[in-house]
């Protein structure tokens, strides 16, 4: 019998094609199923949307080509998956085929049906390694009363839940429990049940991969916990991918491209941390792996409950942070999500006590202010250890010559390029243009050119000086270390320099955000912020509460030693002590920092309480850019609900040249989430066709950013 499959290939967003593109098979083909078809002169992957018998109105035999084969022994991408690439295409407002395809390991192109074979055979053969019952000997701690209250709400609970819990409250305690209530029950028609567990960045918290194999693979097996991360070799990705898409593997463990993991069993997602700005992508299809897991959650709920299975049966998300985002925090206080506090900390140590350091009161030029630094001398002397967290890596964001003016901008963008002292380079953070630091001025010759501002690498050196006088226990000086991502772009260097944290080797680590992340630091008795007021002064109405989050949890990182919790500090130097944000802080109240924060957004209308979306533009000038934005905005007259659209005119972005190209970009706003879709929507077709327009000759690329994180 001849059908007339619909596909799914990969085209790019703007391409023009339509979603799917009619074959020929004559085998009927189920919906989702992997097929590979000719495409122009290629043979490419793609995915079978519908296998109607009837041929397409207006196509005759002879017009359509055959599909070329399947991928054998690939059971097909079940109806709820096909939902969310479709949900998530539409709403971030791309193709069908770039999600979809985007969502599928990239060597799943590559492979024949035999390779294919050997690959899944390997697969469910580590499966079927004999899981030894290791279950009496598993070490799992009481709960605390917490976490127990927190599990037996999540039982019924038929919203999201937002786990709103303090730094060291044993958040990750919770989602294991949780984890192992949906591995324990019985999947639907054989299909065994699977969690997705999703984190900001894997390789920052190895300890929450090896807590989840520990639990797990005495139980399940050595193949039941995989991850999906970028960080992953091709194969790799694709034995996870095959792993979870078969139901062998009954956790993955994940980064934001995890959320379109085919699973099969899913019952559970966990989203770690899900204030965290990693979450959104900032390419391609600018999805929110946060919000696209409550979107999947529900769909397969509703899928779970048509079903007919178990009463009750559903699958559940909760978003863990101790310092939630605000939509999120939004949603709950509406009741739309249940929020679940755990204030307390595992072992009853308190929170670290917030200690100001008003700058304008410090010696001039003073990089870590004096009494600081007494406090870091007596921790070191105690065998206690210090972070000390600086947003900025490299030793200086800008060398100058004091003759001249000259400063080190990059000539290819509109930023300047740091100077890293290590390697004697001045390296562009935007396009990665580096090169060797001049001996002297380029523009008049003099020797003397000097870094202005500090980095991470700076404030390494300093502080090796500042404390060569301070003794450790053993009568040694202390060691200064540093942690960025310079310092770990080496395959292995990041589980080095944790372990070094770990056994005591350091006593004070300097870095970046990296480690302001989740890792539990036992020793660790001090954390100082030095440079953190520039957030407070960001025209980013989302930077205040970016700072917040990032202050509170790298504060969580000291006193998790309960033991050492009520000594334990958060020092913050600032030149402007008076700033709400830190009467917030000092009493951990991340509540009222909340409120006051939505009370703000909802006066101004912006997100959560209206919706937001940006056309970025790049070019090869300026003028291009915004030519394309404003003609994009005049075209918009007359399209539905343009009149419950806010189009604001085009602006430069911040850093407005990268790479030799212009960017621009437009605001859109609507008081309406559901106004702003469908004008979006109807949007699309014009902005494809302003394209070609003469105005916007020299335009690079463009698209939508819904929900944009930066403005
Ligand atoms: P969070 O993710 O909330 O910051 P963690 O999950 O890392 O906190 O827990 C903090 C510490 O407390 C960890 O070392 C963890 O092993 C420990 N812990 C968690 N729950 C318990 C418990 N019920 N009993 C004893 N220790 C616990
Ligand atoms: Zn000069
Ligand atoms: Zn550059």
């Amino acid at each position: 019998m001849t059908c007339w499959p619909s596909v799914i290939v990969a085209t790019p967003a703007h391409s023009g094609v339509s979603a799917s593109l009619s074959y020929r098979s004559e085998l009927l083909l189920a919906p989702g199923t992997l097929v590979r078809v000719p495409l122009g002169k290629r043979e490419v992957l793609g995915v079978v949307w519908d296998c109607p018998t009837e041929p397409p109105e207006g196509l005759t035999d002879s017009q359509t080509r055959e599909v070329t084969g399947t991928l054998d022994g690939l059971p097909p991408l079940n109806a709820r998956w096909r939902q969310l690439v479709k949900f998530a295409g539409q709403y971030y407002q791309r193709s069908l085929g770039e999600v979809a395809l985007a969502a599928l390991p990239p060597q799943l192109r590559e492979l024949d049906n035999t390779q294919l074979a050997r690959r899944l055979k390997r697969r469910t053969q580590a499966a079927a390694q004999p899981a030894e019952s290791k279950l009496d000997q598993q070490t799992q701690p009481a709960l605390s009363a917490e976490q127990a209250e927190a599990l037996s709400v999540l039982d019924t609970a038929s919203v999201p839940v937002l786990l709103f819990g303090a730094t060291g409250s044993g958040k990750t305690e919770v989602y294991l429990r949780a984890t192992q209530r949906v591995l324990d029950a019985q999947g639907t028609g054989g299909t065994p049940t699977q969690v997705l567990v999703m984190v900001p960045e894997i390789n920052l918290t190895p300890q929450l991969e090896a807590r989840f194999r520990e639990r797990f693979e005495p139980l399940y097996g050595a193949g039941a916990v995989v991850c999906l991360h970028s960080g992953m070799t091709p194969a790799q990705r694709l034995a996870s991918w095959l792993s979870a898409h078969t139901g062998v593997a009954r956790i993955v463990l994940g980064t934001r491209m995890a959320i379109f993991a085919s699973l099969p069993g899913l019952r559970l997602i966990v989203v770690d941390e899900e204030h965290d700005p990693s979450y959104k992508s900032q390419e391609g299809a600018r999805y929110s792996a946060r919000d696209l897991a409550v979107y999947r959650a529900k769909i397969e709920s509703e899928a779970l409950s048509t079903a007919g299975g178990v009463a009750g049966t559903r699958c559940q998300v909760i978003l863990g942070s101790a310092t939630p985002s605000l939509e999120s925090w939004h949603a709950a206080d509406q009741g739309r999500y249940l929020r679940l506090a755990m204030p307390a900390r595992i072992g009853g140590g308190s929170l670290p006590r917030l200690r100001l350091v008003d700058m304008n009161h410090q010696p001039k030029g003073a990089v870590i202010a004096p009494p600081l630094l007494a406090a870091m001398g007596e921790r070191i002397a105690r065998g206690e250890q210090c972070l000390v967290l600086l947003n900025r890596r490299g030793y200086a964001p800008v060398l100058a010559c004091h003759d001249c003016g000259w400063k080190s901008g990059c000539p290819h963008c509109s930023a300047y390029r740091v100077f890293h002292k290590l390697d004697r380079t001045l390296r562009c953070h935007h396009c990665g243009f580096t090169e060797r630091v001049p001996r002297a001025c380029p523009d008049c010759g003099n020797l003397d050119i000097a870094p202005v501002g500090r980095g991470t690498e700076q404030v390494e050196e300093q502080l090796a000086a500042l404390l060569a006088d301070a003794r450790r226990p053993d009568g040694q000086p202390p060691r200064v270390a540093r942690m960025d991502a310079d310092s770990t772009r080496l395959k292995g260097s990041l589980e080095t320099q944790l372990a070094a944290l770990h056994s005591g080797e350091v006593d004070v680590l300097v870095g970046t955000q990296m480690i302001a992340k989740g890792h539990d630091f036992r020793r660790i008795t001090l954390v100082a912020g030095i440079n953190v007021d520039a957030a407070l002064f960001a025209s980013d109405h989302r930077a205040p509460e970016r700072l917040f989050a990032l202050l509170m949890q790298a504060g969580g990182r000291a006193g998790r030693d309960a033991a050492h919790s009520a000594a334990s500090e958060m020092w913050v130097q600032t030149w402007t002590p008076e700033h709400p944000l830190f009467a917030a802080l000092k009493t951990h109240d991340f509540p009222a920092f909340a409120a006051e924060q939505l009370a703000e957004r909802e006066i101004a209308g912006m997100p959560p309480f209206g919706a937001q979306a940006l056309l970025r533009a790049d070019a090869r000038t300026q003028a291009a850019a915004q030519a394309f934005l404003n003609l994009a905005a005049a075209q918009a007259v007359g399209l539905p609900h343009r009149d419950a659209i806010t189009l604001y005119p085009a602006v430069p972005l911040t850093i407005q040249r990268v790479a030799n190209v212009e960017r621009a970009q437009l605001l859109v706003e609507s008081a309406s989430r559901g106004a702003l879709q469908r004008f979006l929507s109807a949007w699309g077709p014009v902005l494809h066709d302003c394209r070609s327009a003469p105005e916007a000759r020299g335009l690079v690329r463009w698209a939508v950013d819904v929900d944009p994180q930066v403005i």
